[in-house]
């Protein structure tokens, strides 16, 4: 394990030097052994449980680890605030794998830092789990996002609406620059550091920008087409992430900050479950334009860099944003093409799609579902009849789409199968396993989960039990920051 701290190095303006705050009595509730082994991290890292909890608790650190909180600026639900950043995680250490991509481990819950304002600097244990089975859902399904190798009970009270039991999760990301690391410095007038941070991001990132003609320009598009990528993915199994503030959008394109997140169940481009999001800002059909904003706002950041005469540099952002919205619908477009088994998206096409959707919202019908079903059909009689039923002449036109010939109809089929899956980490099981891992104080409920969700495009024989609605379609459910 080669472990270094690049990010340290830019300097004191980046970051606070401060270590974890130890805790009372930690244990190891969740270990991710695949990801250990896919970064190979098992070589460097003790192998009993004990010393890996004093580990991921912050209460022994690796000998090269040099801990920092870093700083970061934000705009939260449109309003900006100059001064955020790791009021409750440090960032402990940067490591190479095998395949020469750098990663950065990171503690959640760790303990307070100067950016804690009035917080704890602590993480409540369901919290902790439901990152830890959100980024695991989201990446089995194959949406960028970073992920959790441990999660670790640290024997402690923490005090929420209720005392809960407290926890620190370890993450692990390709790193975690925001946009609001750039509005920070661009808010202070900070150009030096500013450029500093964007070398930085350029060299980690996209080094092959570095030969651009202007590699600032060239990061934003090519951010822009990241985030274009996360979004769509998003959509395509309906994450709702519930809280798109700038400081939790990721330079990476990775899903980043699983406070208030939920799975979308009846399709409604309105859903919202967050309790703090009243306004429907961070709604599920509202993620793209808020994407767009925040790469605004990125761009914004990134004026000073872009062009020494800041009318050019102006115009130059503003007509890379306005491409956002096309770049956006093309990729959306594909994507549902997709999930319903369309290699190609013709001019027709479009009208097809909508008019699926608009029927989804009309009856109320369940997103996962719907495609799941759709899918099915194509070899299963009798589920196409009841969809016939369902959706009345959309069907049959879908199915002319599609063609006859039994090559087409496989080819859709597969395509289809990719796309769609068989099974989300639905909110009213989330909850449960958060509930029953709580109370029992062991990790069997999140286990049980996660192996269905591993699988996410394959019926296994525990599948079915992951894959009902809940009784209320979710009217009641609300989700919270969890800080
Ligand atoms: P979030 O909404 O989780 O992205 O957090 C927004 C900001 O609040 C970040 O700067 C966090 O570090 C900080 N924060 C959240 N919870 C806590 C906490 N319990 N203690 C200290 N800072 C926190
Ligand atoms: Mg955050």
């Amino acid at each position: 394990m080669k472990i270094s701290n690049t990010y340290l190095q830019l300097g004191t303006a980046f970051s606070e030097s401060i270590n974890p705050l130890p805790v009372a009595d930690p244990h190891l509730l969740l270990w991710n052994l695949s990801l250990a082994d896919q970064l190979a991290l098992s070589q460097g890292l003790p192998d009993n449980e004990n010393a890996l909890a004093q580990l991921f608790s912050g209460n022994d650190l690796l000998p090269e680890a040099s801990p920092i909180a870093c700083v970061y600026a934000g705009h939260q639900f449109g309003q900006f605030n100059p001064q955020l950043g790791d009021g409750r995680a440090h960032l402990l250490c940067e490591f190479v794998d095998d395949h020469q991509q750098r990663w950065d481990l990171q503690l959640k819950g760790s303990g307070p830092t100067r950016y804690s304002r009035r917080g704890d600097g602590r993480c409540a244990l369901g919290p902790a789990i439901r990152e830890y089975l959100m980024s695991e859902a989201l990446h089995a399904l194959g949406v960028p996002t970073t992920r959790c190798l441990a999660v670790v009970t640290t024997g402690e009270t923490v005090y929420r609406d209720l005392p809960k039991p407290g926890a620190v999760v370890t993450r692990i990301a390709s790193s975690h620059i925001r946009v609001g690391s750039f509005q920070y410095f661009a808010a202070k007038g900070d150009v030096v550091s500013l450029k500093t941070l964007t070398d930085y991001t350029i060299d980690r990132h996209f080094p092959t920008l570095k030969a651009a003609a202007n590699p600032v320009l060239e990061l934003l598009g090519a951010v822009m087409d990241k985030q274009v990528t996360l979004i769509v993915e998003w959509m395509r199994i309906g994450f709702i992430h519930g809280v798109m503030n700038t400081d939790n959008t990721a330079i990476s394109g990775e899903t980043i900050d699983f406070g208030p997140c939920a799975m979308l169940g009846i399709y409604h481009p309105g859903t919202v479950y967050s309790s703090i999001d009243s306004g429907g800002r961070y709604a599920f059909g509202a993620q793209p334009s808020i994407c767009r904003w925040n790469m605004a706002r990125l761009a914004e950041a990134l004026l000073p860099l872009i062009d020494e005469d800041q009318d050019k540099a102006l115009a130059q952002a503003e007509a890379l944003i306005a491409d956002f919205s096309p770049r956006f619908e093309q990729a959306y477009q594909t994507m549902l093409g997709a999930k319903l088994g369309l290699d190609e998206i013709q001019q027709t096409d479009v009208a097809l799609i909508t008019e699926l959707l608009e029927q989804m919202q009309e009856q109320q019908l369940d997103y996962t579902q719907t495609f799941h079903q759709l899918t099915r059909s194509l070899t299963e009689q009798q589920i196409a009849t009841k969809l016939q039923d369902t959706l009345g002449n959309w069907y049959g036109q879908w199915r002319q789409r599609i063609g006859n010939d039994s090559k087409q109809q496989q080819a859709a089929q597969a395509l289809m199968q990719q796309s769609n899956p068989v099974v989300i980490p639905r909110n009213h099981h989330v909850e449960a396993v958060l509930q029953a891992c709580e109370l029992t104080n062991s990790s069997a409920p999140a286990d049980a989960l996660l192996k269905v969700l591993r699988s996410p495009y394959q019926m296994l024989a525990e599948t079915a039990d992951y894959q009902d609605l809940p009784t209320d379609n979710d009217r009641h459910y609300q989700t919270f920051c969890g800080t």
